[in-house]
């Protein structure tokens, strides 16, 4: 098969030295950046085998069936909750992700907003900046990971980086998953149990329609007023609307949060709570560990080209 033959379509572009890369071996045909889609589509959709997208982004489900070449998607990022897979498998369309090369970042960046939470960093870091520690002294008392109970949501490869990290730092683990892991942690085969064992939650299962809320009021009640959450997953996982009471009303005691319903038009409400640490859906945004992810899509697309097989499959 010659270049001309090997026709992408791109929903979301990856890092820029990989589109270079993936320009130089295929037909891209940049969907991304039409303004007039159908129009693009009609001129291009029958030669589509293969399409590039990212986590965040997705693939529109009425997108893949206007497609009826489609073989395979490669999408940067490990979550797939925004491509219907049931979907692409009853059309036989294979799709990949890219597992692993994410772990470490997005496992530091979970015990970043876990230590930043407990012991206020923003809220220090503005004391200090503001001029409040010279004119009022040190900053009010904060609390310590050290001795406390974390309880993980989604014991996988990033939740367990996370127990990994969490460990040296003297928090006792526990977990609830669908199933029970070889691993020494405490299990809790109920949410509600998780959160009433715990002092820290820690969010780290897929999104999608089976995790849809699960951090819910009841669960946040659970928690108590010394506990706090923090989520590196998805926002779906969180009833966003109960957390935003349970911190206003203290319910729970703050919230280290990565990820929100409606990325990035995040809830304004957020802003306004001193106890809750923001950072944009970056766990995974290094320069190293997006080119990692980036090189993934250029190695699956090119696996797939050559025999028909995926480094990573998700279906
Ligand atoms: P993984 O290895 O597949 O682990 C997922 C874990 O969640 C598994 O332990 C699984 O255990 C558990 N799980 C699955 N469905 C569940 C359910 N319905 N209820 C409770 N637990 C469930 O995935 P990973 O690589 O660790 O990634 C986890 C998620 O992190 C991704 O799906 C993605 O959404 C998110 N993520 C976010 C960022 C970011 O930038 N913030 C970056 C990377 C990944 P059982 O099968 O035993 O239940």
């Amino acid at each position: 098969m010659s270049r001309s033959d090997k026709h992408i379509l791109v929903v979301s572009a990856i890092r820029p030295r990989h589109m270079e890369e993936l320009a130089a071996k295929y037909e891209l045909h940049r969907w991304d950046q039409a303004t007039d889609k159908d129009a693009f589509l009609a001129n291009v959709a029958d030669r589509i085998a293969a399409l590039v997208s990212t986590a965040g982004v997705g693939v529109p489900t009425e997108l893949i069936g206007k497609l009826p070449n489609l073989r395979v998607i490669t999408s940067f990022g490990v979550g797939y909750d925004a491509i219907d897979i049931a979907a692409c498998t009853a059309r036989g369309i294979r799709v990949s992700n890219t597992p692993d090369v994410l772990n470490d970042d997005v496992a530091d960046t979970a015990i970043m907003l876990l230590l930043a939470t407990l012991r206020r960093l923003v809220v220090g870091d503005h004391w200090a900046r503001s001029g409040q520690w010279s004119e009022k002294g040190a900053m009010p008392l904060t609390t310590t990971a050290r001795g406390k109970k974390l309880g993980i949501v989604g014991l996988g490869r990033i939740g367990q980086a996370i127990a990994a990290r969490a460990e040296p730092i003297g928090m006792e683990i526990g977990y609830f998953g669908r199933s029970k892991k070889p691993v020494d942690y405490h299990y809790e085969a109920d949410l509600i149990g998780l959160a009433n064992w715990a002092d820290v939650l820690m969010i780290s299962c897929p999104g999608g329609a089976a995790t849809q809320g699960i951090i819910n009021a009841d669960v946040l009640k659970a928690l108590g007023p010394r506990g706090f959450v923090i989520n590196i997953a998805r926002g779906s996982v969180i009833d966003e609307p109960a957390l935003i009471a349970a911190l206003r009303d203290g319910v729970i005691a703050g919230a280290g949060l990565d990820v929100f319903h409606n990325e990035p038009h995040m809830d304004r409400a957020f802003a306004e709570f001193e106890n809750v640490v923001l950072y944009p859906h970056n766990a995974s945004g290094t320069v190293e560990t997006r080119d990692a992810m980036a090189q993934m899509v250029v190695d699956n697309l090119a696996q797939w080209f050559a025999d028909g097989t995926l480094v990573s499959p998700v279906n």
